[in-house]
């Protein structure tokens, strides 16, 4: 059964705008990211606190989606933190019921626990906790690995053994040794031609 009296910690809804990353690059969309995540990456870019988070039923994420897709983009990146720990059933229902296409951005920790329509696997194994793996069971749309010191070649044949989808990316990290991590990142692109650039198009633009 569907339950609909749940809320939802929402650190940030908007649009319109644009994907920036991966596959769906440069697509119009809106964006809503979920507070909080299991992983504490260093160099992390989102803030994902639960400070100015505000708790939402799904209907009210709903209306809020269609205010803000102007556009009428009818596609919304699920994002956070780290959105499974909070997606069920109840809110996938609400939001592709009223006409939504999902798309989400996960760590690949864990199943998503409602449909989606898209699913981004960027695993960060490096930032886990101890005891916290990779989820088995999860179905990957596209693989985008961020690209720091520790990814090499043999890291993105385990990924793309271990997710079988049509789209493998690498982004260089923009942290401190961005420029060490984008000469990687471009020589992997050369060993592994099936693992394609993807730049963070909404930085270079600069849109939110
Ligand atoms: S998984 Fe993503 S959102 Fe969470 S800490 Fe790491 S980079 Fe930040």
């Amino acid at each position: 059964m569907i339950e609909r009296s749940r809320t939802y910690l929402v650190k940030e809804m908007f649009g319109p705008t644009l994907q920036g990353e991966g596959a769906h690059s440069g697509r119009a969309c809106v964006f809503m990211r979920f507070a909080a995540c299991n992983l504490d990456c260093t160099g992390c870019d989102t803030d994902f606190s639960p400070e100015g988070a505000v708790r939402m039923s799904a209907d009210e994420v709903v209306a809020r989606l269609r205010a803000l897709d102007t556009s009428k983009t009818q596609r919304v990146i699920v994002t956070g933190g780290e959105p499974t720990l909070q997606w069920d059933a109840a809110i996938s229902a609400a939001i592709r019921g009223a006409g939504f296409r999902v798309h989400m951005e996960s760590n690949g920790t864990r199943v998503p626990a409602g449909p989606v329509d898209w699913l981004t696997v960027s695993p960060k194994p490096q930032h886990h906790p101890a005891g916290l793996l990779l989820a088995d069971k999860v179905t990957a749309d596209e693989v985008k690995v961020v690209v720091d010191g520790t990814v090499d070649e043999a890291k993105l044949d385990q990924y793309a053994a271990r997710w079988r989808c049509e789209h493998y990316f690498v982004q260089p990290w923009m942290d401190a040794t961005y420029q060490q991590n984008l000469a990687r990142t471009l020589e992997l692109v050369q060993a592994r031609p099936r693992w394609r650039l993807s730049l963070q198009l909404h930085k270079i633009v600069n849109v939110p």
